[in-house]
């Protein structure tokens, strides 16, 4: 059996591009190796989508988006992609439990965050270190957290993890906030907010559970160790420092900058028959509602695609 369109990912660039295709009557498939949702499936309130009010949280808003690209009729498993052949008119997506036929593909892989990459890091992660406000915030109850970076996830993440810890200290490798300046007022207001400026994270030390943590000082060069309280034991320490996106996959065979997936404003890749969507792309904006678009726009080329080459 041969599929119209085979979509890799399913966040919101995916799961827009589901709906277009399948509401198309496109055979469509979707291909998510973990729960649907990307990003923002551990995003706490997603407040910029329009129509997004009344604190939808990022996992209803992608229950909906799933229901509604499946009751247009889009099959969606759950597979973890391993190779693909994208050369001629009929292209194979491998997955580990089975290999799918198609005559177009719609990357939509999205992005995941990135590391500090200093040592203990790895180690501790899910024992201190994490990734994800949502997940994890409410395990630091009355704690003290800390929040590397300087831009709109760290500090809105900050500002949803004061709900949880006793104190909140956003830890930047600069003097001043990368952050959009409405977000960061909010910020400089909340009292539970602190700032270390110009550090980074250098080394994260504990038995089995976070206990202490080195702080250079760029400026100066001085390291510092911050401990636990006493009483407390633990601490956390939450990363958001960007993302790398998620396209190792396709490299050598798509056109890619700094890891990016190159594309037309029609989401055409070099490839013919091959799309990419979301936040994989170069693009100026990485929003729910710029992946949501980049997949409707996707869909809607498969479909002219399909068109004039079968
Ligand atoms: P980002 O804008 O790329 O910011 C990453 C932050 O981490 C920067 O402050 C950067 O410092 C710092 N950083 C990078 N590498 C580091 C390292 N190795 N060690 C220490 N610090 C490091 O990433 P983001 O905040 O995740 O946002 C990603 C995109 O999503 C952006 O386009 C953002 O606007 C968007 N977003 C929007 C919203 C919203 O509109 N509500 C919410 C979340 C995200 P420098 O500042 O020094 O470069």
């Amino acid at each position: 059996m041969v599929y119209d369109v085979v979509i890799i990912g399913a966040g919101p660039a995916g799961l827009s591009a589901g709906l277009y295709a399948a509401r198309a009557r496109l055979k469509t498939l979707i291909v998510e190796k973990e729960a649907a949702g990307g990003q923002i499936a551990t995003t706490d309130e997603v407040a910029n989508y329009p129509g997004s009010i009344e604190h939808a949280t990022g996992p209803s808003l992608v229950a909906r988006m799933v229901q509604q690209a499946e009751e247009f009729g889009a099959e969606k498993v759950s597979d973890t992609v391993v190779s693909v052949d994208l050369e001629g008119d009929i292209k194979t997506v491998k997955c580990e439990k089975n290999e799918y036929k198609t005559k177009t593909i719609i990357i939509a892989t999205g992005a995941v965050p990135k590391h500090i990459g200093c040592p203990g890091e790895k180690e501790l992660t899910g024992r201190g270190i994490s990734y994800c406000a949502t997940c994890d915030g409410a395990f630091f109850e009355d704690l003290e957290v800390f929040v590397v970076g300087g831009g709109d996830s760290a500090v809105e993440e900050a500002m949803y993890l004061t709900k949880f810890a006793r104190k909140v200290t956003i830890v930047h490798r600069r003097d001043a906030l990368r952050a959009a300046k409405s977000i960061q007022e909010k910020a400089f207001k909340n009292e539970k907010i602190a700032f270390m400026w110009d550090s980074v994270i250098t080394e994260v030390k504990g038995d089995g559970i976070l206990q202490s943590m080195v702080v250079k000082n760029v400026k100066t060069g001085e390291e510092t160790e911050y401990f636990a309280d006493e009483d407390d034991g633990t601490f956390g320490i939450f990363v958001f420092v960007g993302y790398d996106p998620a396209t190792k996959l396709f490299e050598g065979m798509v056109d890619m900058e700094n890891g990016y997936i190159k594309t037309d404003d029609n989401m055409k890749t070099n490839i013919p028959g091959v799309f990419a969507a979301g936040d994989n792309r170069v693009k100026p904006l990485r929003q729910v509602v710029t992946a949501t678009a980049d997949g409707a726009i996707a869909a809607t080329q498969a479909e002219k695609y399909i068109e004039e080459h079968f």
